[in-house]
């Protein structure tokens, strides 16, 4: 069985090697268990199922309540050779026929179904007449009605169980916390289930957060310095920042598009598209955008506002780089930031139990934010992972943080607030602070203050990134109420009253971000060579003459081994990963061309 698992896994999707987890996983399947896969984004997921239902006998049925993207899954399958068709609304009657009838005389290895789909009695009474390799749900998550992705159909999936008690089924998510693992186990019946939650940590994205300033200026410059030409997504709150943000993106030259839930359908779907299929295009949303996106070459996610908990930021965050290649997940954020989501938590309609957990939440993306120490290390404590040392791709590691002693500035601002009667935001306690010569401030009499002017050592941005890390480690709070007023809490007596010392962050004082270099790991290639944008060129055309984005021809991790080994003949093409035998077949020759006239002209 592990022999025929890694013949599949050599031929027809041209790699060599097995990630962490995947063998076990496909192995359990492929005689005849149960798994449930946690895995993050980009970990490897759909190989577990793939693999299994090529290697057993029959078809295997593949839930996934994602149908905008089941044509790309199956073309990129196809691609590779393997036999795999989908059944959902967007067939035309008579295509879905054709699949039905396909499905029926054995001819398919893999068959991807939305729930509603395949709980239909139309779609049982074909699944009754052949035989099934295995079940996968994929988005296993959508069973949770905690989560933001609830699908009601996916509590109904038990009934497959029920019908078929002997197949092998397994779920999949990206999801990885306990609640949420113990609410599939629970809906789907998956109580003897092999478990296998893999590695949370995605070594090659670079995770990296800075202070808000003019934050689009900043995107600006992130995107000019690091990523021309590169596709990746913008992630903002609102649906009028989306559209703002990306027109201005436009204006700029950008290939910017909007995504969010405001736009109509056809629109989402047409912007999805060129996202997927075009190259270099910028996609800025809300986060109605992603779940499922699994497009592998997204080079950088941005958030220009703070996500509302490290589960999300690194669900969204992980959407980079799935290829392996180097990615980057790039953040700024400020008061302004907390302050708002604050205020929307307190608003919001849920009740006190379900506040106090988002509150929770939104301390940990909080600390995570402020954080002096390797973020990778935050992030996948979250998760319950370790690392043995700081990892050496996040900002902080990069350029450690400098931590200076906030004590006093501290008990300036805290007093100042107190003094103030704790009824002002943070400008106008910055102005008090500074000693402005402000029209309100001497309206009701504040310049007469203890604390008027005696901020004079810090400028406006460094006072608000006091204020911001005294709101974030939870000594003030935001009063929602009083437009964003700021209050004491319990915990900013120790500092008031000097017993407590309080360190701080430094800000940063750079007005351009360093650049850093792109990493040189394994594979990355030398996107600066002539040969890079030949290849590509190559790709586009053979993806547009068959209707397909031009990752299921070949990744971008194997055109940088085109890149970096330039191999001529046909047997060191195959060596390739990412090359199996249907694509050495139909692409070794076209790519061996381009290869051997770049190298035949001397290398350029
Ligand atoms: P997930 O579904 O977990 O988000 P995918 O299944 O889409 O992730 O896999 C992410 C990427 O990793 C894909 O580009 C896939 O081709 C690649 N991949 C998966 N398994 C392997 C492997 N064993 N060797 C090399 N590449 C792999
Ligand atoms: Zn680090």
């Amino acid at each position: 069985m592990r022999d025929a698992s890694r013949e599949v896994l050599r031929a027809i999707f041209g790699f060599d090697t097995f990630r962490t987890g995947q063998e076990a996983v496909i192995s359990e399947i492929v005689s005849g268990g149960d798994a449930l896969v946690l895995m993050p984004t980009g970990g490897g997921k759909s190989l577990c199922y793939q693999i299994p239902a090529i290697v057993r006998p029959g078809t295997g049925i593949v839930v996934s309540p994602l149908i905008a993207l089941m044509k790309d899954q199956v073309d990129a399958l196809r691609q590779a050779g393997v036999r795999a068709a989908f059944l959902n609304s967007t067939l035309e009657p008579h295509e879905a026929r054709q699949v039905e009838r396909k499905l029926l005389d054995g001819e398919l290895d893999l068959l991807y179904a939305a729930p509603e789909r395949l709980l239909m009695d139309r779609t049982l009474s074909l699944l009754d007449r052949i035989q099934i390799a295995l079940f996968a749900i994929d988005e296993a998550h959508c069973v949770s009605q905690w989560g933001h992705d609830f699908r009601p159909e996916y509590l109904r999936l038990s009934a497959l169980h029920e019908r078929y008690p002997d197949v092998p089924r397994i779920a999949l998510t990206a999801t990885a916390d306990a609640p949420t693992r113990s609410e599939i186990v629970e809906r789907l019946a998956l109580g003897g289930a092999r478990i296998h939650i893999g590695a949370f940590d995605r070594p090659n994205i670079r995770y990296r957060v800075s202070d808000k300033q003019k934050g689009r200026e900043q995107l600006l410059r992130f995107l000019e310095d690091e990523h021309r030409g590169d596709a990746g997504i913008v992630y903002c709150l609102s649906r009028r920042k989306v559209e703002s943000i990306a027109k201005w993106l436009r204006s700029k030259g950008w290939t910017a598009l909007p995504y969010h839930a405001g736009m109509t359908k056809e629109e989402r779907e047409s912007n999805q598209r060129r996202f997927i299929r075009d190259d270099g295009v910028v996609v800025v949303a809300t986060i109605a955008f992603g779940m499922g996106i699994d497009k592998p070459d997204v080079r950088f996610v941005a958030h220009l506002d703070l996500p509302r908990s490290l589960e999300a930021y690194y669900q969204e965050t992980g959407r980079a780089g799935r290829d392996g290649l180097s990615a980057n997940a790039w953040m700024v954020y400020g008061l302004q930031d907390v302050i708002l989501l604050r205020r929307m938590l307190e608003e919001s309609q849920a009740d006190e139990t379900h506040k106090r957990i988002e509150r929770h939440k939104l301390e940990g993306i909080l600390g995570y934010c402020e954080v002096t120490t390797c973020r990778r290390e935050v992030l996948l404590a979250h998760f319950g992972d370790t690392l043995a040392e700081p990892c050496g791709n996040c900002d902080t590691c990069l350029e450690p943080v400098e931590i200076w002693d906030g004590t006093e500035a501290a008990q300036k601002a805290l007093s100042c607030v107190y003094r103030t009667g704790q009824r002002f935001g943070v400008n106008y306690l910055i102005g008090v602070l500074l000693g402005k010569e402000d029209e309100r401030i001497l309206r009701f009499g504040h310049h007469r203050l203890k604390t008027y002017g005696v901020g004079q050592e810090l400028d406006q941005s460094q006072w608000r990134a006091v204020f911001r890390q005294l709101v974030a480690r939870g000594l003030l709070t935001v009063d929602i109420e009083g437009h964003g007023s700021l209050k004491l809490t319990q915990t900013a007596e120790p500092v008031l009253s000097g017993e407590r010392r309080l360190e701080l962050r430094r800000l940063r004082q750079r007005t351009r971000e360093r650049k850093p270099k792109r990493q040189t790991g394994a594979f990355e290639g030398d996107r600066s060579s002539p040969l890079w944008h030949t290849l590509r060129q190559l790709r586009k055309e053979l993806a547009n003459k068959q209707g397909v984005p031009p990752y299921v021809i070949f990744h971008d991790s194997t055109l940088a081994q085109m890149v970096d080994k330039q191999p001529l003949t046909r047997d060191s093409f195959a060596s390739l990963s990412g090359v199996g035998h249907t694509k050495l077949s139909r692409y070794a020759n076209a790519f061996l061309d381009v290869i051997r006239g770049y190298a035949e002209a001397g290398g350029n």
